[in-house]
């Protein structure tokens, strides 16, 4: 039997589904980017996987985005 520590995850507060961190789950639910720009608090709302760069907007222009 292969021992599981309990505290493998230490940051809690990270879906464990979800390798980035910091991603939007509503965005990314939708199939797309939902990469967020910490420091303006923005999100990419490029396709899933994009090529390139990310490009932010703002978290409402996220929202419609991904309707
Ligand atoms: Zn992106």
């Amino acid at each position: 039997m292969i021992p599981i520590s309990p505290h493998r995850h230490e940051r809690r507060e990270e879906r464990p589904d979800l390798p980035s961190s910091h991603v939007s789950e509503a965005v990314a639910m939708s199939g797309r980017c939902g990469n967020i720009h910490l420091p303006s608090g923005r999100t990419c709302t490029l396709t899933e996987r994009h090529d390139g760069s990310c490009e932010f907007v703002d978290p409402h222009d996220a929202e419609d985005a991904s309707r």
